[in-house]
């Protein structure tokens, strides 16, 4: 049996993948949360409309549920067949937190969890396997303001550990109040999204020196979307919001496009 695993799924955008993946992808579909009451509460939700999702707790910024996780994995299944990287977290704009906290909290949820989950479960990942990272319209590379960084992150022999010390640096200059002096934004979601992007063009890389046949990953930007996390305001239902990411997951062996690239709601690939 097939695997797909959508983390953060147990509301939002996440919720809807599960849901689409539930209906459409021919193997188990794990609806992962880290609160097991909430993630416990959706898969009732989706039984309701006789969907059968399975349920594991699992929380990306906690390494011992990573590894839990990992484990169960490879000993109930083997393996996985779709990674959906879709839990994040945003400040909303009211938030009185100093922006240094925010952006430490930001980038550790969304850049630097997102990669560790990568690199717990990618070993995972069998032949034809499809990784969705969920990026955003804030991470394209137009939201850096530095000209400098802009090139640096844009540069083809960028690789993983350098594109890491950069965003740390980034944390570092926003706890110091120097961001915008160093070319960064004023918004440490947007910079967490374009690290995102720019993981999933180097992990393309890794992945096509891989031994594992055709493995994809692509980066998306699901629209703006009806959730918590958007206060309600994007018009978009969360079905319309999990089309472009279930596209992704579910795209045919040996696609020859989209394959490591920052895809719209829409499907379109788009010049980073
Ligand atoms: P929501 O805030 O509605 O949902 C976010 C999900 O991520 C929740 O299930 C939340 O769990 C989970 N989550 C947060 N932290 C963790 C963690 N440490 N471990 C596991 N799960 C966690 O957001 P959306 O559905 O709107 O967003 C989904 C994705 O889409 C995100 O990556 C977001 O950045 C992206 N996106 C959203 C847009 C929009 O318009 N909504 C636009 C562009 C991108 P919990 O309930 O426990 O907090």
């Amino acid at each position: 049996m097939k695997v797909a695993v959508v983390t953060g799924g147990n509301k939002g955008i996440g919720y809807a993948i599960v849901k689409g993946l539930c209906e459409k992808y021919d193997g188990i579909t794990y609806l992962t949360a880290r609160d097991v009451g909430r993630g416990e509460a959706a898969v009732s939700e989706l039984e309701k409309l006789g969907l059968k999702p399975r349920f594991h707790q699992l929380d990306v910024t906690d390494q011992k549920s990573l590894e839990t996780f990992h484990d169960f994995i490879k000993n109930e299944h083997g393996g996985i067949d779709v990674l959906v990287n879709n839990a994040a977290i945003a400040y909303s704009h009211a938030a009185t937190e100093p922006f240094g906290v925010q952006a430490e909290n930001t980038l550790h949820v969304n850049y630097f969890s997102l990669l560790n989950t990568c690199h717990m479960l990618f070993p995972l990942l069998r032949p034809h396997a499809r990784v969705v990272n969920v990026s955003s319209c804030e991470g394209h590379l137009l939201k850096i303001p530095g000209e400098l960084l802009r090139k640096r992150l844009s540069s083809s022999s960028l690789t993983e550990e350098e594109l890491t010390d950069l965003l740390k640096q980034f944390v570092k200059a926003a706890k110091s109040g120097n961001h915008q002096a160093e070319g960064w934004p004023n918004s440490a979601y947007q910079v967490s999204k374009v690290g995102v992007s720019a993981l999933t063009f180097i992990q393309q890389h890794a992945f096509d020196a891989d031994p594992r046949e055709d493995l994809v990953v692509n980066a998306v930007h699901p629209g703006y979307v009806d959730t918590d996390m958007t206060n309600h305001k994007g018009p978009l239902t969360i079905e319309q919001g999990a089309e472009a990411p279930l596209y992704l997951a579910l795209l045919p062996p040996d696609v020859k496009s989209p394959r490591g690239c920052y895809v719209w709601h829409n499907k379109a690939v788009v010049n980073w």
